[in-house]
């Protein structure tokens, strides 16, 4: 980092001038939160650059995503909606704030998604906590034996992932579940380094939906694996191994239809269909009973 971006007090101070209204304070005692008052907050893209790149652990990176200012768009809708929120969350604090990666420290599985939902991980603080889709997709990795319970409901409810995690490829709520090209790209930083910090054991990368699956392959290539071309075309099942450089573990990406309540209403994607990838996944990753 450097000296000019290195000032804590500095952003702490810009960090001040806009009190978080409707978002949790770092460090005010909600549940799971990785960050402190003193974490260093990302107002630019040069800067989410910078803190990311000079994170030292997964825990310090998820600490300065979660406080993450850089997209004033989604910073704007996540606190507006952690401000107004649904009716029937009416009487509960909204987290409103970049929801982070979440899981094991050292996972063989990642599970990569596309954004928090505005009333689901926004309001929670964990990423697939508190909505439909992440309803789904918990009880599918509790069957598959990567989870310690078949719900996650919110932060602190004792959940716990076995030998896996899980994250976005954008930290914030986005209206109508779209960011922008410009903010995909200044938050794919924070991704870059969670992947250059997981890689050792990571072994497989399971991408839900089209987006997730697109946003992965620019950062796998930054980081040395011999990504295909043309890439690799996105389906449900849909698996491609890549040969890390220097002879290090190869990593195997498997595609996996979202499930957003339109792919479970429609029956695009089933609880088999989603067990069939988790089941699959957890086989690639080796893990055992012991190792849990
Ligand atoms: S989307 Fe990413 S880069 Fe943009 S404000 Fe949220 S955490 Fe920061």
């Amino acid at each position: 980092m450097t000296s000019s971006t290195a000032s804590r007090g500095r952003w702490l101070v810009s960090e001040e001038r806009r009190p978080l209204v409707a978002a949790v304070r770092p460090g005010s005692g909600w549940p799971e939160d990785p960050a402190t008052e003193a974490t260093p907050v990302a107002v630019t893209a040069g800067q989410v650059r910078e803190l990311a790149a000079a994170a030292s652990s997964v825990g310090e990176l998820a600490a300065r995503e979660s406080v993450c200012r850089a997209c004033p768009r989604l910073v704007s809708w996540r606190e507006e909606v952690a401000a107004s929120k649904r009716r029937a969350f009416a009487g509960e604090r909204y987290w409103g704030r970049p929801v982070p990666g979440w899981g094991d420290d050292k996972p063989r599985l990642l599970i990569l998604g596309l954004a928090p939902a505005a009333h689901g991980g926004n309001r929670t603080g964990r990423v697939f906590t508190g909505d439909r889709s992440g309803d789904v997709l918990f009880a599918s990795l509790w069957r598959c034996g990567l989870a310690a319970q078949p719900t996650s409901v919110t932060a602190g409810d004792g959940q716990r992932l076995f030998s896996a995690r899980m994250t976005a490829a954008v930290r914030c709520a986005p209206p109508a579940n779209k960011p922008t090209v410009a903010e995909r790209d200044t938050c794919a930083p924070w991704l870059a380094a969670e992947l250059a910090l997981l890689r050792a054991e990571l072994r497989v990368v399971v991408c839900l939906g089209h987006f997730a699956w697109q946003a992965l392959w620019p950062q796998l290539a930054a980081l040395g694996y011999a990504v295909p071309r043309p890439r690799p075309v996105f389906g449900h099942g849909a698996e491609t191994v890549v040969a890390a450089a220097g002879g290090a573990r190869p990593l195997t990406v498997i595609g996996c239809y979202h499930p957003s309540q339109q792919n479970t209403f429609t029956g695009r994607v089933t609880d088999a269909m989603l067990d069939a990838v988790f089941g699959r996944a957890r086989a690639l990753t080796g893990a055992t009973a012991a190792e849990e």
